[in-house]
């Protein structure tokens, strides 16, 4: 070992479910100046190979100096994680209580997770040498040769490899001017080039009074941290506003990041990006292969993105001229991450917003009920938009009670009579039903069976084109039988709706016009589907049918009704979110309707009219709904007024989970007494998950609720450390989950 580095221990993270950091000493060649924090580096681990991150740099051991073996192979020579993405990471793993090895793992690109090079794909350049440019090329022998010299005296520069093979130059003709010095060859990095010239492809639309009052406002908090929520109605011209504001950031040579849910990120809204700017606009999210993120997080390190528009993931990327974050739709559940590292993106981008001291904006028509507390408490900034952009008014949602109304296929006849008058006037129908398949179960009517999922708690979906019964759950796939397996009995039928269902119920009523269903089964991929919106997007009459696939992110301006076949979904969720996402879901349905010279009908049918949350929703609109919704959640002490945590636990075999849960409890009861925390923390539970069996595992969770954070932090992490040191049964899955998004 070499005595410049002997004294040296690297803290290295690595990707394992355990809470510290492992000491090496530095790769045998590597020199201390080498090393720097963010950097990958390939160690053993037990009887493998792991690829970990670079921590810190220390003089301190924390085990045994003999024991401490010296890592493999330093694969960076620049850190792949900047000091700023670290210490955002770091504050990460620590408020989310999740190891900080597999947090930083995540953060990574799947291409880096692999060792693969941080740089550009390299080229090869052949190019003279002084000899070569003063060599006459009739000097040579061989008519290939001379033609490559001849060739590389025109291009000074030099050509590539690539470029050299298409001219049918072979790597001997190559080599034997090389072996003369006549040419040599070098690598360089393919680096993409920011585009020139002005910062604008189009002129920007002139803001009407509303817009103008919000990017005035936006444009005086330009510097520092803060918080803003835009709440504006759908088609009250957010999008432009964000796109000005940015704008302002670009002449700054700034960079900006625009985070947008899962689905949101519609080719739409790519457009009008790339329309407006001329600058390199990179986007990243989970459709791309890792060759394609790796290229786009390198452009974002690199400084060469200038606007990053991305899914949740994103806003872990470097970017060493961040000046703004955008959050579009940032009520979405999809910005918080369901397994493994369960982070809030959009929580964790307003840290990473302080740390970097910049402004955030929030984007919404139906802003989460945590962002509206932060209003209220003062935190963020509120601006509104209640008008569309043409001052056209936002459609009313209208309650259609159906609780003594036969129904056709799930249709009533008031409904049916809407859609009817609404064709026939040349317009574009939407029907909204949030369940893909053809009916959510199948029964016997003899002797009352229902098909179920043998891994799950849980109905099979009756699907009939592809002619399976199969669980949404976990995938589990079965024939549909031609008996009842428990009676014999031919009369098995399908109970309840679902899309495809809807599907033939409307082609048979309304047999001379298309009918265009848009869901999971339906569409595959970005570009199936736009080509499925096609005549949609063209204006022709149509019946357009789906799930919350429509509801995010597209425009349908041609369409004058929405018709919700199903508005009681959410209405008796054990979820206590379950309320505000169906108030969410419905408004964001609406809002694809209509524009200003149509305005647009949505009918909702429900067995519930008289819901006092449906009707406050329906007659005052969703921030009244809201602000209720708030009240009644301050009345009984959940989010966002109290901070909350799950224990989450499952096992393969019942009661397990929930044994091991009640163990735990007790062992937290007792460090809360020991810390005289009765009135800052309360427990709840353990309780069975509301469908218990899940993939055939038995699944149980565990409540935390703190009036006061920093106890529950203080407490959680306690909790973790006491975990690792008391390991559950084996095969027992334990996670924390902080503020989590599905209770
Ligand atoms: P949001 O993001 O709030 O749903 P958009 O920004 O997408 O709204 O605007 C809705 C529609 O109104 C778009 O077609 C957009 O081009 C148009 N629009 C927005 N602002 C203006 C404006 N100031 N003048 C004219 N049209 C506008
Ligand atoms: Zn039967
Ligand atoms: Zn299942």
């Amino acid at each position: 070992m070499p005595a410049a580095t002997s004294a040296i221990i690297l803290k290295v993270a690595l990707p394992v479910p355990l809470f510290r950091l492992f000491d090496y000493y530095p790769p045998d060649s590597v020199t201390a100046d080498e090393l720097q924090p963010g950097q990958r580096i390939q160690v053993n681990f037990g009887h493998r190979q792991l690829l970990g991150i670079i921590v810190a740099i220390s003089d301190e051991a924390s085990i045994a100096r003999d024991k401490i073996r010296p890592a493999l192979t330093l694969l960076d020579r620049e850190p792949v994680l900047s000091a700023s993405i670290l210490k955002l990471l770091h504050w990460a793993a620590s408020y989310y209580c999740h190891p900080l090895g597999e947090v930083l793992y995540h953060a990574l690109p799947v291409a880096l997770r692999q060792g693969k090079p941080a740089h550009f794909p390299t080229q090869t350049l052949w190019q003279l040498t002084e000899l070569g440019g003063s060599t006459r090329p009739s000097s040579l022998t061989g008519s290939r040769q001379q033609q490559l010299l001849e060739e590389l005296q025109r291009v000074p520069q030099g050509l590539s490899q690539e470029a050299l093979r298409t001219l049918e130059y072979s790597s001997q003709t190559l080599n034997s001017l090389q072996k003369r010095g006549l040419i040599h060859s070098f690598s360089r990095e393919q680096r993409p080039l920011a585009p020139h010239g002005n910062l604008l492809n189009e002129v920007h639309l002139s803001l009407n009074a509303q817009q103008q009052n919000a990017l005035d406002t936006l444009l005086q908090r330009d510097q520092g941290f803060s918080v803003t929520l835009l709440e504006g109605v759908t088609g009250s011209g957010k999008t432009e506003v964000y796109l000005q504001l940015i704008e302002h950031h670009l002449l700054q040579k700034q960079q900006v990041l625009v985070l947008v849910p899962e689905i949101g990120l519609t080719p739409q809204t790519l457009r009008r990006f790339k329309h407006r700017f001329n600058v390199n606009v990179v986007i990243l999210h989970s459709g791309m292969n890792d060759n394609e993120r790796l290229h786009a997080w390198l452009e974002a390190r690199e400084g060469i993105a200038q606007i990053l528009i991305g899914t949740r993931s994103a806003l872990m990327v470097p970017l060493p001229r961040l000046g703004l974050i955008v959050i579009d739709e940032e009520h979405d559940a999809s910005f918080k991450q369901h397994e493994g590292f369960r982070y809030h993106a959009r929580d964790l981008a307003i840290v990473r917003a302080k740390q970097a001291d910049i402004p955030v904006l929030l984007g919404s028509a139906t802003p989460s009920l945590e962002s509206l507390h932060n209003v209220e408490r003062g935190s963020y900034y509120h601006l509104r938009m209640l008008q569309r952009a043409g001052n056209a008014e936002a459609p009313r949602l209208h309650c259609l009670d159906i609780r003594n109304r036969p129904l056709t296929q799930g249709f009533s006849a008031p409904l049916l009579e809407s859609i009817r008058r609404h064709i026939e006037q040349g317009q574009q129908v939407m029907v909204f039903l949030n369940r893909r398949g053809f009916a959510p179960t199948l029964h016997c009517a003899d002797c009352g069976w229902l098909a179920e999922c043998a891994s799950c708690d849980a109905r099979m979906t009756l699907h009939k084109q592809s002619r399976r019964l199969v669980c949404h759950h976990c995938e589990h796939q079965a024939a549909i039988p031609l008996h009842c397996p428990s009676c014999g009995s031919a009369a098995l039928e399908p109970i309840g709706q679902g899309t495809e269902r809807s599907e033939d119920a409307l082609s048979d009523i309304f047999p001379d016009v298309p009918v265009i269903r848009i869901d999971r089964d339906s569409v595959r991929g970005k570009q199936r589907m736009e080509t499925l919106l096609d005549p949609v997007h063209k204006g022709h009459p149509c019946i357009l049918l789906g799930t919350q696939m429509l509801a995010k992110g597209h425009h349908f301006p041609d369409v004058t009704l929405v018709a919700i076949i199903d508005a009681d979904q959410g209405l008796f969720s054990a979820d206590f979110r379950g309320m505000e996402r169906m108030a969410q879901l419905l408004v964001q349905v609406a809002g694809r309707a209509g524009r200003a010279q149509k305005p647009g009908e949505v009918i909702l049918q429900t067995e519930h009219a008289d819901h006092p949350m449906l009707a406050t929703l329906c007659e005052q609109g969703y921030d009244a709904f809201a602000r209720e919704e708030l009240r009644s959640r301050q009345h009984v002490g959940l989010p966002p007024w109290q901070p909350m945590a799950l224990l989450r636990a499952d096992h393969r075999r019942p009661a397990i989970a929930l044994e091991w849960l009640s163990s735990i409890r007790q062992a937290l009861q007792d460090y809360i007494l020991q810390q005289h925390w009765g009135h800052e923390i309360q427990l709840a539970g353990p309780l069975p998950a509301s469908m218990e069996k899940r993939h055939d595992r038995y699944r149980a969770l565990l409540h935390l609720y703190g009036s006061q954070r920093r106890e529950l932090h203080h407490l959680l992490q306690w909790l973790c450390a006491f975990i690792e040191l008391n390991p559950p049964p084996g095969d027992l899955r334990w996670s924390v989950d902080v503020d989590p998004a599905d209770t």
